[in-house]
């Protein structure tokens, strides 16, 4: 064929009518022709996202799931452990195919117990991304029993469908991370003559929604009311993952394990130290029931995890480690404008110091850093040095008592 015949084989434009025409074996292709065929790829692949699903699941096993983990979150090993575990055992119970025994594995939803800025939504973050399945996360502080000021326990489910672009049947099989669980703990042990609508009677609304049932959910949130469509959502495939704070729980475990107040090393039952600095790790479901989750709830998410607090070696792991650590953040951000940015050891030390120091956390991390940076974020775009090496004492200069009374206040 001649050069100037050459035609696209799909649409049969000639060569000068298209911007770009791409040989193959036999064929042509023109430009418009390829944005078409992706675009039918892109809608196929959405419709067949539950194949992917399944696939995927299928070919990771837990110790994979963890390693995926590892990738984004420092430390908390026996979490992560715990994780891969539930999470794989719950997209099993999701694939299984329909039999005649009459063995039913249970849901496994999870709780997961630690300090604010430990790493507990970014658990449920990487878990969802991993599996490619919608996340909602939602704070169970707005929540309220139906009929009161406050967002009703089905606002949850709306978020999900929005989280999976209304795609009903992904959200079927999304993930809920409910954050601030203990907020909702039963205000007191005795039964009181108020209604406890933001507590108790909380649990008691969010109790079929982890079993599993069909709610009718408003689609656009807000209340419910009477000439509103619904869409149906069962929720017997979705994986719920509480966190909370808890705080105080210490020390009832420390009563429970016997031990006077804190602050001297007491045998535990199998003879072993108990580690008072992590308290944490010896937790029951029966202390949460003594903090005041009813045995329900407790019972509904059975699997009960807990978080490590973030000495300095994680914090100081955490600015440089994971796949999107922060540092690496800043290095691509200055790298956009041409700006090599390098740090010293002394001035991350410098960064975890002064995080420790006011108790931050490892939230305060990324707020230090941006005070640190935001002075070269601002000028060298615009001048013509190309490097940045953020030693300590620079570190230093541009942190002012003011700047971090001010991270102190917002953390
Ligand atoms: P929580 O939900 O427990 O309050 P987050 O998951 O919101 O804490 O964590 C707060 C910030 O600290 C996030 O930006 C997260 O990336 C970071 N972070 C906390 N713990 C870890 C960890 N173990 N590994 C990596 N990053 C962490």
């Amino acid at each position: 064929m001649a050069k100037e015949e050459l035609e696209c084989s799909f649409c049969g434009r000639k060569k000068p009518e298209t911007s770009l025409l791409i040989a193959g074996l036999d064929a042509h292709i023109c430009d418009r022709c390829i944005e078409q065929a992706h675009g039918i790829v892109i809608e196929e692949s959405k419709q067949s996202g539950n194949e992917e699903l399944s696939s995927d699941l299928m070919l990771r096993k837990p110790q994979q799931i963890k390693s995926f983990l590892d990738e984004y979150i420092i430390g908390q090993e026996y979490t992560k452990k715990v994780m891969s575990v539930a999470v794989y055992n719950h997209y099993k119970r999701l694939l299984q195919p329909p039999s005649d025994d009459d063995i039913e594995i249970q849901k496994s939803n999870i709780i997961m117990v630690g300090e604010t800025g430990t790493g507990k939504t970014l658990m449920a973050k990487t878990v969802a991304r991993m599996l490619n399945v919608p996340l909602a996360i939602v704070d169970a502080t707005v929540l309220t029993e139906a009929g009161y000021v406050g967002e009703d326990v089905e606002s949850i489910l709306t978020r999900l469908l929005q989280a999976a672009d209304y795609n009903l049947e992904k959200a079927e099989k999304g993930i809920v991370f409910i954050d601030e669980i203990d907020k909702i703990a039963r205000k007191s042990d005795n039964p009181s003559i108020t209604r406890d609508v933001s507590g108790e009677g909380v649990q008691q609304a969010l109790l079929k929604l982890l079993e599993g049932t069909v709610v009718n959910v408003p689609p656009k949130g807000g209340r419910k009311h009477p000439d509103q469509k619904f869409i149906e959502v069962n929720t017997e495939h979705i994986l719920f993952i509480a966190g909370g704070a808890f705080d105080g729980i210490d020390k009832k475990i420390s009563k429970r394990l016997n031990m006077a107040a804190i602050g001297y090393k007491a045998a535990h039952d199998d003879g072993e130290d108990v580690d008072l600095d992590n308290l944490l790790q010896y937790i029951i479901p029966k202390d949460l029931k003594d903090f005041g989750l009813i045995p329900e709830i407790i019972g509904r998410l059975p699997v009960l995890t807990y978080m490590d607090p973030l000495d300095a070696n994680t914090l100081r792991a955490i600015l440089t480690e994971p796949k999107n650590a922060i540092i690496k953040q800043y290095k691509k951000l200055f790298s956009m404008d041409e700006v090599e940015m390098t740090i010293t050891e002394g001035a991350l030390e410098f960064i975890v110091k002064k995080a420790i120091e006011y108790k931050l956390g490892a939230r305060g991390l990324r707020s230090l850093c941006e005070e640190i940076l935001t002075d070269a974020m601002f000028e060298m775009p615009s001048n013509d040095d190309k490097k940045l090496n953020v030693t300590k004492a620079y570190a230093e200069s541009k942190l002012s008592k003011s700047t971090i009374k001010k991270l102190k206040a917002v953390s």
